[in-house]
């Protein structure tokens, strides 16, 4: 084994290729290119194989990222992606956006004195060669079951369910009320980070293996919850979590202070040559502005690197805690540095000012004080420390809540917690109503993919429980 492994000693960590920021600034394809077969065995070969793999125990998946490494050292590629594909339904999405600095790779234990194995990277690499092999295949089922699954959302977590509950003979529905397939993969997360692409590639190879899709159709509008019980033997609510949290301050309504999903909506429609007419308007897109987007996780991230290459004057990032203590990936924040974006840290809004436009953010400096009981330490305001920046777009990155489902489905009888996330019992992941199941966002609230991926392959596991003892139980009165 220590020949083809153990090679962190010799061989220094290396991503695939990124392409310089003078160039990508430009244009919104994948900043990293792809890692070629001996690259990726030879930065593979770097895993140390140790006894207790933290790697493993913080992916959300618990992939077994050890013995696909080695089996890529090795060159038995079919096989690693078989294992790899075992544990997650889009290895090649999760190997591009997941924040592996906070998961699998900001665990790995050669980081302390050898930096990660570029784990994420040869995941992407192990499914792409799998796709260009032809080995990726249709989930179709040995047998149909002739019972039906109903599925709001085609985001992570309904796609994940609907694949392994495909899989074993169900016929699955999925409603979506986009026109595409993928949610925030496709609407919200920039092709810089993921190309549309790959996620339509999904999507097509989960319709070949027979999961019907019903795009444009709105859960509350064009059927309620109950009649998508009647239609189906069990349905899964995975429609993410997508209002916007608000802000009070002066002026927050005036022209060009938009939300974050708006703008990144506007922007991926755009892309992908849809008519978008708020854009074309000029009132979402950033060309020639100075922008400042308020906020320091992943979207206010996304946010200001759309504004980059979408050609602003400037783009500032407003954020009241500082670099250390911000919820976005640091590797993001590196690469907006690179496209040329300043943070503005320690610093919050106060005002938005302007006649009927926004014309400049007035903020004041913060710092941090004593730490609540989340330990996190609560930003306070500094008197008198009042700065205005130029701003003809003020884009609020604040983060997501979720709508009011038993309103919107007319359910009122499905229990949500006091954050308004769908309320499940976590042994079994079903809702108040029996036969309804939840999982993704709208159960943890804003979170990440491979998490709305885990909860999709777990609620589709109760699922096929509930619905096996459900059989049973009619089988054995039957009998009686
Ligand atoms: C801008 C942005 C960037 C992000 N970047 C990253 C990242 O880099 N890495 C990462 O891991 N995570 C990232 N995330 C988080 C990640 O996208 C989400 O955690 C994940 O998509 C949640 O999956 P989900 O399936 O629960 O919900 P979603 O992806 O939100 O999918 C829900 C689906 O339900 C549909 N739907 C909603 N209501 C209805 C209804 N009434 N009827 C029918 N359909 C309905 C929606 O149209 C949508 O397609 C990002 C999020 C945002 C907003
Ligand atoms: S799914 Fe995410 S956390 Fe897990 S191994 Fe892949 S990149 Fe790492």
């Amino acid at each position: 084994m220590t020949e083809k492994l153990l090679k962190f000693v010799t061989v220094d960590k290396a991503m695939p290729d990124k392409r310089l920021a003078a160039e990508r600034r430009h244009d919104f394809a994948e900043i990293y290119g792809d890692f070629e077969r001996r690259a990726a065995a030879e930065q593979a070969a770097r895993c140390s194989q140790c006894g207790i793999p933290f790697c493993q125990i913080h992916c959300p998946l618990q992939n077994n990222i050890p013995d696909w490494l080695k089996l890529t050292a090795e060159g038995r590629l079919e096989e690693a992606y078989e294992l790899a594909a075992s544990t997650n339904n889009m290895p090649e999405v999760c190997g591009r956006i997941c924040p592996q600095d906070r998961l699998c790779e900001g665990n790995c234990v050669i980081e302390k004195s050898f930096e990660s194995v570029t784990i994420g990277s040869v995941e992407k690499f192990i499914t792409e060669n799998a796709f260009a092999e032809g080995w990726v295949k249709p989930p179709t089922p040995r047998r149909e079951l002739g019972r039906s699954i109903g599925i709001v959302g085609a985001g992570p977590a309904g796609l994940a369910a609907a694949e392994q509950l495909r899989r074993k003979g169900y016929e699955v529905h999925v409603y979506d009320r986009y026109d595409r397939v993928g949610g925030l993969l496709v609407y919200g997360i920039p092709n810089f980070k993921l190309e549309k692409h790959v996620v339509a590639r999904r999507h097509d190879l989960l319709a070949a293996g027979g999961i019907e899709f019903h795009l444009n159709f709105t859960v509350g509008r064009d059927a309620s919850l109950a009649a998508l019980r009647e239609r189906h033997d069990a349905v899964l609510i995975a429609s993410g979590v997508y209002k916007a949290r608000e802000m009070t301050c002066p002026g927050v309504g005036l022209k060009n202070v938009v939300s974050a999903l708006d703008y990144l909506v506007a922007s991926n429609r755009k892309g992908l040559g849809d008519a978008v007419p708020d854009f074309d308007s000029g009132d979402l897109d950033a060309a020639g502005k100075n922008v400042v987007v308020i906020g320091g996780g992943d979207t206010a991230m996304d946010c200001v690197r759309t504004a980059v290459r979408q050609g602003a004057k400037s783009v500032r990032c407003l954020y009241r805690r500082d670099r250390h203590n911000m919820p976005g990936s640091q590797r993001e924040v590196h690469h907006a540095e690179e496209e040329g974006v300043e943070f503005v840290w320690l610093a919050a809004p106060e005002a938005f000012l302007g006649k009927s436009k926004v014309g400049q953010v007035r903020a004041h400096r913060m710092h941090l004080g004593i730490a609540d009981s989340t330990g996190r330490q609560v930003p306070q305001p500094i008197e008198n420390s009042h700065f205005n920046l130029d701003a003809d777009l003020a884009i609020k990155a604040l983060g997501f809540d979720p709508d009011d489902l038993p309103a919107l489905f007319g359910a009122p009888e499905l229990a949500v917690t006091r954050w308004g996330t769908v309320k499940v019992d976590h042994r079994t992941m079903m809702t108040a109503l029996d036969g309804v199941f939840a999982a993704g966002d709208i159960v943890r609230g804003a979170s990440l993919v491979v998490w709305g991926i885990r909860d999709g392959r777990d609620a589709a596991e109760q699922m096929h429980n509930y619905l096996k003892t459900k059989v049973d139980t009619v089988s054995a009165e039957a009998a009686e």
